[in-house]
């Protein structure tokens, strides 16, 4: 059944603004205690003093229950309004509320169309992140997520004379996104394992660590060593986002536990090549990360790449689209299933920052891809393919509360700038084509 059809067929009779996950999947970051259905909506943040007797609440908070019985009546939760501006651009447009849909089965879908909204969900899909370690620093991260973000801001200060930061994401530490310190007891991680170990590794289908760096988290390390002396005792699949940019030692662990771990699949991030890719992803040797990748695919582990659409990746994202595609005459079709997510926060990012005639330049580049090798993709990345051929088309704003353009212009520049000096670069080198109308801005 193609995506379209198990749009109308399936999940709009459920109810026309039905979304599986909101049943069935959360990401959780523990070490805020903040909790989300999939990366779209804002998180929230889940009861310290509670969760310590109930897990559960790490995933059943009241809003979501309130979210659920907006979509069993038809409703639009307000915090789904990424899903929503897709679908907003025609009825044949696949937002992700089908792709987060179509993994649960039929009986699972009618049970939580049916299910009192009041009631807790066990989770099928879940996604967690230990702590906010991180040895990156990408241009469209920040504190919140990185400790690498958090060093540049202590030593340089906030970033000055942004007027659309509305989160303040490049001039506060965040620190309430890791209120434990390493030797900390941290009641959300152990609620997590207390909730893994008596039901999570039956019920869970995949859970999926992200961070931070995972691989830089005790925590991690403690879960994979659960599988290993917990063999045959889990089937639930585990996943890893890594920046592949870490230690070798690390890369080694990975490669060893692909041995006891049910499976392993390993999600990465990239979006551009070389010194444009090394530019956005602060911290990153793009060949040391291409290298990494292709190893762990040819040890057996299943690899994905994830990228961040964003105004600067544009020029070399079919290089890299490329690249993956040559790969896999190689490695096969499996090897680095990419999928293509349109970046809104920090909205000066975005790629619709960009005048139009280089966005429509560069959705030719990619209409040259997918007329010429969408036999080599799978159909899920045909559908994002041609998604973002249409969003650099068509869409005006990267989402409804963003700034007019002068305003993200603005930030484009005087963050670019700060950026430059902070860590030691010079976008006119790296970015030739935007030099003219970087210096105009
Ligand atoms: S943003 Fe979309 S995919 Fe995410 S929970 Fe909402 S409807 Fe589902």
């Amino acid at each position: 059944m193609d995506d379209l059809t198990y749009k109308t067929e399936i999940l709009d009779k459920l109810s026309p603004t039905f979304c599986g996950a909101k049943w069935y999947n959360a990401t959780i970051w523990l070490g805020s205690g903040m909790t989300t259905s999939c990366h779209h909506p804002l998180p929230h943040k889940v009861d310290p003093i509670e969760v310590e007797t109930n897990p559960k609440l790490l995933h059943n908070t009241p809003e979501k229950k309130e979210q659920r019985r907006q979509m069993q009546c038809g409703e639009r939760p307000q915090g789904c309004e990424y899903c929503w501006k897709i679908e907003d651009m025609g009825p044949n447009f696949i937002s992700d509320r089908i792709y987060k849909s179509n993994i649960y089965t039929q009986e699972e879908l009618d049970a939580a169309r049916n299910s009192p909204p009041n009631s807790d969900t066990d989770l099928r899909t879940l996604e967690i992140a230990f702590d906010r370690t991180c040895n990156f620093a990408c241009s469209y991260c920040n504190p919140a997520f990185s400790s690498t973000w958090v060093r540049d801001l202590k030593q340089n200060g906030g970033y000055q004379e942004l007027v659309s930061d509305g989160r303040n994401h490049f001039t506060h530490l965040h620190d309430s996104s890791q209120l434990y310190g390493v030797t900390d007891r941290n009641p959300y991680v152990e609620a997590f394992f207390k909730w893994w170990e008596t039901d999570l590794h039956r019920t869970l289908r995949e859970l999926r660590i992200t961070g931070g760096e995972p691989t830089m988290s005790p925590d991690l390390w403690r879960l994979v060593d659960w599988f290993k002396d917990n063999v045959d005792k889990s089937k639930t699949k585990l996943a890893i986002n890594s920046n592949l940019g870490g230690k070798q030692e690390f890369i080694d662990r990975l490669v060893e536990a692909r041995e006891y771990l049910p499976s392993l699949d390993v999600y990465t991030s990239c979006e551009s090549t070389g010194a444009r890719a090394q530019y956005i992803r602060d911290g990153l040797d793009y060949d040391y990360w291409w290298n990494n990748l292709c190893r762990l695919s040819k040890a057996g582990v299943s690899t994905h790449c994830m990228m961040t659409i964003n105004a600067l990746c544009l020029e070399t994202l079919p290089d890299l689209i490329n690249q993956i595609l040559d790969k896999r005459k190689e490695l096969g079709k499996d090897f680095a299933v990419f999928s293509l997510n349109i970046l809104r926060f920090p909205s000066f990012q975005s790629p619709l920052v960009l005048p139009l005639d280089m966005r429509n330049q560069y959705a030719t580049a990619l209409e040259v891809i997918y007329k010429t090798r969408s036999l080599e993709m799978h159909q899920f990345e045909q559908g994002q393919l041609e998604r973002l051929i249409t969003y650099l088309r068509t869409v005006e704003t990267p989402h409804s509360e963003a700034f007019e353009m002068p305003k993200l212009h603005n930030d484009f520049k005087k963050f670019y700038s700060q950026y430059d000096v902070r860590r030691k670069k010079h976008f006119s080198s790296v970015f030739p084509e935007f030099a003219e109308w970087y210096s105009n801005l």
